[in-house]
């Protein structure tokens, strides 16, 4: 044996992606990525994102799941927890006592939340007061096209849903920011405190109503909205609005190998899931996909991974079968499918570039995430490690290894941990995504592509 096959018999050389994929292989890329934007566009909202996949499922043949059901091997099911997250599966030739194969995105994403109590004028600008959800980095918000997003509960009963600023004859919404000449003193600022949470104020209108009195701008956007939603100001309390990035999910560089959109963290792996579940006939272990809401804001809350929705919607299944919850997790795997943070060179000091997930080298696979000393992380086992990477190159998916950024850098989490309390072996992996929590986030193609044949892997293991 020669130097050269001593090197390529024992050492690892980690490839770009597009060195392995076919032509046909990148044309099936293509097409699930324009799937995938149509989704994104349409999707922009946890809420948003769970009425897409009740739609899409009832259209593949899943039917809401009640209890007394009967099902059989390929039967398809779905609940729909509260408008705000869905639990899908696809029932598998063997009995849920061998467990279920779990593939588990979120479909929520940072933005800013409109206060209970939030329009209000000030110097003849209306404005509406928001709330950060998640992290972001507060600057990043101003002076960039935002839209409106949401569902009112009216006074009589009625709820309405509401998106204002993402068609083309729209007017889109603001937040200002200072103008250089007069920002001495904002410079000399911390990127954390150059813009704070409560300048996070988004310009709604300026022209005042004809007459007396008092707040006449305020008035006006207070008239438009209850002449479009038929709400009145107090309606406010009882909705759900939020500020979200206005505009479409677009193919970024020259070559359109990226695609740049709000909200792919983690709606890139949620369509990934979803696309991959809907095309498997009958698996031989139970296929579930798990749609959650809340992880950016730490899984909590009944439709976040830490509410029992997950246990009543698998309990119902096993009970289909005389199969006790906890047998079923006990032997069930999860893919926590979630981004991680892309290599970016213009930040090279934050990340060591040996262990890190870069663009273009596929589903990025996770052994923990975590902050400090592995903190807050699953930690998968080599045991779990191994299945996951044996599935992924029996199925030729292209994957690479993931850590989060340097040791002491930060941190980070996802629903893995949870899923893991549960007694439930879980893996974590997803896209790589260069500029993550930002208004626009960055991912590739290639990598969108591997992340949907991974889940598949995943279900048909
Ligand atoms: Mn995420
Ligand atoms: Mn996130």
């Amino acid at each position: 044996m020669n130097i050269d096959q001593l090197r390529e018999s024992i050492l690892a050389a980690p490839k770009n992606g597009y060195t392995k994929m076919s032509e046909e292989q990148k044309n099936e890329m293509n097409a699930y990525c324009r799937r995938y934007a149509a989704f994104m566009d349409a999707a922009k909202t946890e809420r948003e994102a769970t009425v897409w996949a009740v739609r899409e499922a009832e259209k593949q043949g899943f039917k809401p799941l009640v209890p007394g059901m009967d099902l059989k091997p390929g039967d398809r099911v779905y609940m729909n927890n509260r408008g705000k997250s869905i639990l899908l599966a696809v029932m598998g030739a063997q009995s849920l006592a061998e467990g279920a194969n779990i593939c588990a995105a979120h479909v929520d994403s940072p933005r800013l939340d409109l206060k209970p109590n939030p329009l209000y004028e000030d110097s003849e600008i209306a404005y509406v007061k928001t709330h950060y959800y998640g992290g972001i980095k507060k600057y990043q918000w101003a002076t960039v096209p935002l839209a409106l997003h949401g569902t009112v509960c009216c006074k009589d009963g009625s709820s309405v849903d509401v998106i204002i600023g993402e068609d083309d004859n729209d007017p889109i919404l603001m937040i200002s920011d200072l103008l250089p000449h007069l920002a001495a003193d904002q410079m000399k600022k911390t990127l954390a405190e150059g813009i704070v949470g409560e300048q996070l104020n988004v310009i709604m209108g300026s022209e005042p109503l004809e007459g007396e009195g008092a707040d006449l701008v305020k008035l006006h956007v207070m008239k438009l909205l209850n002449e479009k939603y038929g709400m009145i100001e107090s309606d406010f309390v009882s909705a759900e609005l939020t500020i979200v990035p206005a505009g479409r999910c677009r193919e970024l560089g020259l070559d359109r190998s990226l695609l740049a959109a709000y909200g792919h963290d983690d709606r890139v792996c949620a369509y990934a899931e979803m696309e991959s579940l809907f095309e498997l006939g009958t698996p031989n272990k139970t296929a579930v996909c798990i749609l959650a809401d809340k992880e950016e804001i730490g899984s909590v809350g009944v439709t976040g991974m830490l509410s029992q929705a997950f246990e009543y919607f698998m309990e119902l299944l096993c009970d289909t079968q005389g199969v006790k919850l906890t047998t079923c997790f006990a032997h069930s795997f999860c893919l926590s499918a979630d981004v991680s943070n892309a290599y970016d060179p213009n930040f090279a000091e934050t990340c060591d570039k040996r262990n890190n997930s870069q663009v273009n080298y596929g589903v990025a696979i996770c052994k923990y995430t975590g902050a400090r000393g592995k903190s807050g992380a699953s930690d998968a086992s080599a045991e779990a490690m191994s299945h996951v990477r044996t599935a992924l190159n029996n199925a030729g998916v292209i994957w690479q290894i993931a850590t989060m950024g340097k040791v002491d850098q930060g941190g980070g989490g996802t629903v893995a941990a949870y899923m893991a309390n549960r007694n439930i072996t879980t893996v974590d992996a997803g896209v790589p995504v260069l500029s993550m929590h930002a208004p626009m986030e960055i991912v590739s193609k290639l990598d969108c592509y591997m992340t949907k044949l991974a889940c598949k892997a995943i279900y048909e293991a």
